[in-house]
């Protein structure tokens, strides 16, 4: 049993079974005990790769998304260009790298980062020197600035809650219990939940679905700053318009793990529920759901991809070719993560994308 087992153990004993946001919540954030606080998460040493670690093509597409949206909203002199969750820092540095040649973009950009991780913050600090820019823990006390934001496998990170849908409008929360030698996942006493209210249509007994009370929140703050100070949200990650099924997994190493057994030294996510998000957000308008292949191909992939290719041989052509696969092909990442932007209302939607979500 290691440290934090032992810690969760004896809060379950005085406050009973965690629900499961509370139970994600520790082993990710823990100050002393958290994966993110102790971990190296991302990378070949770590336990997982995202996109902007893949190829420097994401990065450099997302960033002239962005600088387009700034440009049709009239280049406002000063704005936020922010990231939610930076990992290390290499989609923002590829953004700028990308912008470098849109006059104007840079001088009015301020860089606003939110990062949990004082590891990755340093990591950030490093890759980002001689950009200035600022660590917030929320979006709650922003500048009234436009805010131009980028989130890569950040929602995902965002502790859930758990239901099965029992008899009749009744639901079982799933929550976390000490056994005799460790922690495991058990269900509550099936009670009514009105937040889950608008499910009841589309589900049946035996059915699970999830929700994010912090994945709203941060929605939220979203669109309310979006709608009154303009900007636009890039949001991309794994998941669908609608949650449907268990989708809390634990990964260490690359492969898949107990998400109980070992909290905190594995990573631990679910399936973004894309449409609550949308919800979350309004007024903000939020695009029609697409898949980052076609997003990615819309804005020029394959072009981009053989100009970079000219300079490369052997087996730095061969890696290249290999993660334009893996950023788009419908097998590896290109239907899985989806991408879905917030912008104010009206206003003309980022390239690669189309009016649609928002119900
Ligand atoms: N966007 C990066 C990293 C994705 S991993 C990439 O694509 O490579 C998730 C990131 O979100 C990490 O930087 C993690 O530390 C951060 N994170 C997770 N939960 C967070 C929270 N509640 N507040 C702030 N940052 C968080």
């Amino acid at each position: 049993m290691n440290a934090l087992t032992e810690i969760l153990r004896a809060r379950i004993a005085a406050e009973g079974p965690l629900p499961l946001d509370a139970y994600m919540r520790a082993c990710l954030l823990d100050p002393a005990h958290g994966y993110y606080t102790t971990q190296t998460s991302i990378g070949a040493e770590g336990d997982f790769t995202t996109a902007p670690e893949i190829s420097q093509m994401f990065g450099e597409l997302l960033g002239l998304a962005l600088a387009q949206s700034w440009l049709d909203q009239g280049r406002p002199a000063a704005f936020l260009l922010a990231e939610l969750g930076p990992g290390r820092g290499t989609l923002m540095a590829d953004i700028l790298r990308a912008t470098r040649a849109v006059p104007g973009f840079h001088e009015a950009a301020q860089i606003l980062l939110v990062e949990a991780s004082p590891r990755l913050r340093e990591a950030q600090r490093a890759r980002l020197a001689g950009h200035a820019p600022v660590w917030v823990d929320d979006l709650s006390n922003l500048p009234p600035l436009p805010l131009f934001l980028v989130a890569n496998e950040f929602f995902d990170a965002l502790p859930i809650r758990q239901f099965r849908r029992a008899a009749g409008e009744l639901w079982q929360e799933r929550v976390v219990t000490a056994t005799d030698d460790g922690l495991a996942p058990d269900w509550a006493t099936p009670a009514p939940q009105a937040a889950l209210d608008y499910r009841l249509g589309d589900t049946e007994a035996g059915d699970v679905v999830e929700l994010s009370p912090e994945a709203q929140a941060w929605g939220g703050t979203l669109g309310q700053h979006i709608t009154g100070q303009g900007g636009v949200a890039l949001i991309v990650d794994y998941g669908d318009a609608r949650s449907f099924g268990d989708t809390f997994q634990a990964l260490r190493h690359h492969g898949f793990a107990d998400p109980f057994a070992s909290p905190g030294e594995a990573d631990l996510t679910a399936h973004v529920d894309f449409g609550e998000l949308a919800r979350a957000a309004l007024p903000a308008t939020a695009t029609r759901l697409e898949t980052q292949g076609v997003f990615l191909e819309r804005l020029g992939i394959t072009a981009r991809a053989q100009a970079l290719a000219k300079g490369l041989s052997g087996a730095a052509l061969d890696a290249h070719v290999t993660a334009h696969r893996r950023l788009t092909h419908p097998e590896e990442m290109g239907t899985l993560f989806k991408i879905l932007a917030l912008t104010p209302p009206g206003q003309r939607p980022p390239p690669g994308l189309q009016p649609g979500l928002t119900p």
